[in-house]
């Protein structure tokens, strides 16, 4: 997968069973479909304020 914004190619990864594609100029690209599936995991699971705050950091355009 390619970065939407400079179009290079980033780097598949993890992230609690969540995969994402991480650009290392633009940072962490997932779909609308991904964001949802993380953040009911977070409800569920609790995984804190700061996870959840960093979230806001991600970006989604797929
Ligand atoms: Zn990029």
């Amino acid at each position: 997968m390619e970065c939407p914004v400079c179009n290079k190619r980033m780097e598949a990864r993890e992230i609690r069973g969540i995969m994402t594609d991480v650009c290392n100029e633009h940072g962490i690209w997932l779909d609308r479909g991904e964001l949802e599936k993380i953040m009911e995991k977070i409800k569920q699971e609790g995984w804190g304020d700061g996870f959840a705050e960093s979230l806001s950091s991600w970006r989604y355009g797929f």
